[in-house]
């Protein structure tokens, strides 16, 4: 094994963090926080984009249509990227911190220290990814991390995606392990030549037969 890709939420973290903290954040505090910042070079830019591609004349229209968005779980580029920054304010201030399960912090940080490269893969942003390491319950893990890809790579249930990933790592895909919960991911991956391990963080997920199970990152063998 040369290399770790690991998804994020179900797999070194609980989905429920992101789902029933990160998410409900940004919606109770996206209008709030549009209109205090809406002068701010970085919130004003994000608005006038949001403007413009949408029609909209005022700031209002601009946080019904964000509320619209994320009431219907769309990844507006825009919407993504405020959501980022209303998260950081969130993490600054204190108000949660990211969850990482115990044995995933302990075991990426062993393969950090082993010399195995860990890759992040997820389809939250990269500053989000780099947010929720940063405040994550067992503090700044940033520094474990080789690099962090999001889905302007390519969608995360296409092999095509994981080929790009193993060129920008600069290793081949059959020396890169794959981590998920979700088994439309590790398909993509495993078409790709990568390794794949299933993590099965709930009892009762259903295993395809072309990956490999680990119920906890202690049952990943780095070899
Ligand atoms: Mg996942």
């Amino acid at each position: 094994m040369t290399a770790i890709l690991t998804d994020i939420e179900g797999t070194t973290s609980s989905i429920s963090f992101v789902k029933d903290v990160l998410f409900p954040y940004a919606a109770s505090h996206l209008p709030g926080f549009v209109r205090q910042h809406a002068r701010r070079d970085d919130v004003a830019e994000l608005i006038e984009a949001i403007q413009v591609s949408e029609s909209l004349t005022d700031i209002d229209a601009v946080v019904d249509q964000c509320m619209a968005w994320m009431e219907a779980d769309n990844k507006q580029t825009q919407l993504k990227a405020l959501q980022g920054l209303i998260w950081k304010t969130g993490y600054e201030q204190g108000d949660y911190e990211a969850h990482v399960y115990e044995d995933a912090y302990r075991y990426i940080r062993q393969w950090h220290q082993a010399g195995i490269p860990v890759y992040i893969y997820s389809s939250g942003s990269v500053y989000a990814q780099k947010l929720f390491f940063r405040y994550s319950c067992f503090g700044d893990m940033t520094d474990l991390f080789s690099g962090f890809f999001d889905t302007t790579t390519g969608p995360k249930l296409e092999a095509d995606s994981y080929v790009t990933i193993s060129a920008a790592i600069g290793k081949p895909p059959a020396g890169i392990v794959f981590l998920s919960d979700v088994l439309g991911e590790l398909d993509a991956a495993h078409a790709a030549g990568m390794a794949t391990v299933h993590v099965q963080r709930e009892k009762g997920m259903s295993s395809g037969e072309i990956h490999r199970v680990a119920h906890s990152f202690a049952e990943i063998q780095p070899d």
